[in-house]
């Protein structure tokens, strides 16, 4: 006899843990010729070609109305279900991720896609950079808290940005910020943002990048 799974644990697998959203992950894959109605286990030969069926319809988010929103924005033809909020396709569970998402379309929408953030320490330069690692976005850091940088230095950064970022509740000497601010041309968009922590940092820069400007 073939190897099976219960229908329920692939779905569960997938997120869908809801008695809602796993009926109407079923009549997706019955309509596909996947299982039928009376079903309780799929043949694990079949698990793969279902799990893909799955991602390609449906889109799996968290009950977020910021999640929903975007997910519905990404994948306008796929089929909206509420999963458990770690198989978010948007957040994953995260509200940093969230916010990076956000951040990750208004840069888009906006063209802006190599970013120079002075200030913030090299954790968070890392969880940014996982952040923003399936992204088109650039993004080059300068930890604040050490030595001055010479002109010389800072001048190839801030001729290679679009938006130089200024995380300014950081430890960012003066003497750090100034070698880039100095010299930036007035075609670069600069920003500064005074909250704390990655997530605030990202809606900072969302909300700047948002604000309607006079030019
Ligand atoms: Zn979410």
């Amino acid at each position: 006899m073939d190897a099976v799974i219960p229908i329920a644990r692939l779905l569960a697998d997938t997120g869908l843990v809801t008695p809602e959203a796993q009926a109407q992950a079923r009549t997706l894959l019955e309509q596909h010729g996947l299982t039928s109605p009376r079903k309780q286990q799929i043949a694990m030969v079949k698990v793969d070609r279902a799990r893909a069926l799955l991602t390609e319809h449906l889109r799996i988010t968290c009950d977020n109305a910021e999640c929903m929103t975007l997910a519905a924005d990404t994948w306008p033809g796929k089929a909206p279900l509420i999963g458990a909020p770690a198989h978010c396709a948007i957040c994953g569970g995260s509200s940093q991720r969230r916010a990076a998402r956000f951040l990750a379309v208004a840069l888009g929408r906006v063209g802006i896609s190599r970013v120079l953030l002075l200030g913030g320490t090299p954790p968070q330069h890392a969880t940014l950079r996982e952040l923003f690692a399936a992204d088109p976005i650039a993004l080059r850091t300068v930890d604040g808290s050490t030595r001055g940088h010479s002109a010389a230095e800072a001048a190839p950064h801030v001729a290679w940005a679009q938006l130089l970022v200024i995380w300014a509740s950081t430890p960012l000497h003066h003497k750090v910020s100034v070698a880039y601010t100095s010299q930036a041309p007035a075609t670069l968009s600069v920003i500064t943002v005074t909250r704390r922590g990655v997530e605030s940092l990202c809606r900072g820069i969302i909300a700047e990048v948002e604000r309607p400007r006079s030019r």
